[in-house]
């Protein structure tokens, strides 16, 4: 079967959702909860519940572009309105129709098809449980059926109609509220009465950003929760079970691959060729600076949280590891790294040296783990005990070292970000990188998940084709580094190696 689906999609459904700002939150002991969260709404959705009960609806709004859908739409209810005599109406769903008596429910789907014609709705057919199938299929014209037009027809018509908010569903979400009012379902606030006429002439009068909503609002009304409703699971159930999923992005495909990984391998050849230059420099500093061969917390720290971080910048590039989930962890790294040091030398600015707390505190968490491993007799490939019983003794006896549970400091990152004055900078990365970290849901989905493009599908997750290529984080990290590098040349001045900015070329689509 052959099917299609826009790839933009997606960018414009993330366009018409507004957010509301975390200052307009509710905060209750550890939860943050938007507005429309405290209202005591039923959730009722529109893409799960709703929209496969006005899929005739949505058909014809696809077949019949503009006006002429409209024309058609109001003709029906119209239709409908003269001819429903006595009969109490509850809507124009599918299962609504389905519960109209004989003859109505016969010739109200016979006036439908007339007037939208077969070659619209012939995708009904596709649909063996559909409410009122035999009275559909009495009325559609099967001649010219081609199964595979009707597939892309109703994927198209579902595609269009699936972000609850865009035109086409509205227009969907007017049709059914329109029925819904035949019989006075649906009761008017006395505010909006002079809305009435605006609904009934819909698209035509009015403010229709105004018009648009209300006519949403009062369709979410009839929200179509009572059990007799069973259409939309049967639908989502078989056409998930009749179609394929379409990746959104499949990273088997080589030439996208190559293409998405030009900007690291660029990366890849600037950066080698600078960092090396400034590692060298740094080493070389690090010996003009250098003054005595005892410990020296200040001068080792300086110099080994630069390194460190720096080194990690440059396996990132060695391993054109920048645009994967392993570049995030290490982007955390350079950020706790830089916010340390920044802290030490803030404090020590205010004439507090906490550069042995920094270094007996790793120390002593060395110790532990070779207590750990000792006392548990662990095994472990990663762990080289010769080396942990070096560095836990190197100073001076272990024995002589206090192990500290907590943090070096009494303070956390949070708080060390906000004494030096980078909280922005922690706001930005810290949180992200956690997920990255610690493996939570955000984190997860970005990397190892993604959407399926068939609107039959309801936009469900699937497991990532290939391995994901994320945007790219040496821009945010060079920025990080260069911090460290001022921080570097205010302790021991001299040093003014900065990363320039790489020229990007034009990232290919
Ligand atoms: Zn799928």
């Amino acid at each position: 079967m052959h099917m299609t689906a826009k790839a933009s999609q997606k960018k414009e459904f993330s366009k018409t959702m507004l957010s509301t700002p975390l200052s307009q939150y509710s905060q209750t002991k550890k939860t943050l909860t938007p507005p429309l969260a405290t209202l005591n709404m039923h959730s009722s959705s529109w893409i799960s519940e709703r929209l496969p009960e006005m899929l005739w609806a949505a058909l014809i709004r696809h077949y019949h572009v503009g006006d002429d859908g409209y024309v058609i739409f109001r003709d029906i209810i119209r239709w409908l309105s003269e001819n429903k005599s006595n009969t109490e109406l509850v809507g124009v769903t599918h299962t609504d129709i389905k519960n109209y008596p004989d003859p109505l429910r016969k010739s109200f789907i016979a006036h439908i098809v007339e007037q939208a014609g077969s070659v619209a709705l012939r995708p009904l057919l596709l649909l063996p449980d559909l409410p009122a199938y035999e009275d559909w299929k009495a009325s559609i014209n099967e001649v010219e059926q081609d199964e595979n037009m009707d597939w892309s027809q109703l994927t198209k018509a579902i595609s269009i109609t699936l972000w609850h908010q865009s035109q086409e569903a509205t227009d969907l979400r007017w049709v059914k509220l329109t029925g819904a009012l035949l019989d006075g379902r649906v009761k008017f606030p006395q505010s909006m009465v002079g809305r009435v006429e605006e609904i009934n002439s819909y698209p035509k009068s009015g403010d229709q950003r105004e018009v648009r909503p209300s006519i949403r609002s009062l369709e979410i009304m009839e929200n179509l929760q009572s059990p007799e409703y069973q259409w939309a699971a049967k639908f989502w159930e078989f056409v998930y079970k009749h179609t394929a999923c379409m990746p959104e992005v499949d990273e088997r495909d080589i030439a996208m691959f190559e293409a998405k990984y030009a900007l690291v391998s660029d990366n890849k050849a600037y950066y080698m060729k600078i960092t090396r230059r400034i590692r060298q420099k740094l080493v070389d500093h690090y010996f003009t600076t250098s003054v005595t061969s005892a410990i020296d917390a200040r001068h080792e720290a300086v110099f080994g949280l630069a390194l460190y971080s720096l080194d990690i910048f440059i396996e990132n590039n060695i391993f054109l590891s920048a645009s994967t989930p392993i570049g995030r962890v290490t982007a955390r790294i350079m950020l706790e790294s830089y916010l340390s040091m920044a802290y030490l030398i803030k404090k020590e600015s205010e004439g507090e040296q906490l550069w042995e707390a920094f270094r007996n505190y790793g120390t002593g968490q060395v110790s532990l783990i070779e207590r750990k491993y000792e006392d548990e007799g662990y095994q472990s490939s990663m762990v080289n005990l010769e080396v942990m019983d070096k560095i836990a003794n190197e100073d001076k006896w272990s024995e002589f070292v206090p192990i500290y549970l907590g943090h070096w400091d009494t303070s956390d990152l949070r708080r060390m970000s906000i004494d030096v004055n980078e909280k922005a900078l922690y706001d930005k990365y810290y949180p992200y990188t956690s997920g990255y970290v610690h493996a939570t849901w955000g984190a997860v989905r970005e990397a190892s998940l993604q959407t399926c493009m068939n609107p039959l599908h309801r936009l469900h997750r699937i497991p990532s084709y290939g391995l994901t290529i994320l945007p790219n984080i040496n821009e945010d990290c060079r920025e990080i580094l260069n911090k460290m590098f001022s921080l570097v040349d205010q302790a021991y001045p001299g040093f003014n190696e900065r990363m320039r900015k790489p020229v990007e070329r034009k990232a290919k689509k």
